[in-house]
């Protein structure tokens, strides 16, 4: 099963900065290819920055689902709401980091 690494409270990956009943995605961070809840648990567990996924890197699976555990690609990731597999919710707010994660144009 993939590990997500850093303070994670459950198995959903829910940690201790983000632990609504939709935080449940963990991104795999391009710079150590380690699943991390977010960007702090990430800043929190390493001493390099982390790496933003390059546009033309879309196609990747980044993305773990914590309540099915199905690895999604950002493209995917980035296109929906909810999990395409168990159709759970995604914390909307994400969006708003988008930037920390993935490269914008
Ligand atoms: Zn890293
Ligand atoms: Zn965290
Ligand atoms: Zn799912």
């Amino acid at each position: 099963m993939t590990r997500v690494c850093g303070p994670t409270v459950d198995d959903e990956t829910r940690c201790i900065h983000y632990r609504t009943p939709t935080d449940i995605i963990a991104i795999r961070f391009r710079c150590c290819g380690r699943y991390y809840p977010c960007h702090l648990c990430h800043a929190e567990s390493e001493d390099h920055e982390a790496v933003q996924w390059p546009v033309a890197e879309r196609e990747t699976k980044a993305i773990l689902c914590g309540v099915c555990k199905t690895e999604l690609t950002i493209s995917t990731y980035l296109s929906v709401l909810n999990c395409p597999d168990c159709g759970s919710a995604f914390n909307e707010g994400c969006r708003l980091h988008t930037h920390l994660y993935f490269e914008v144009t």
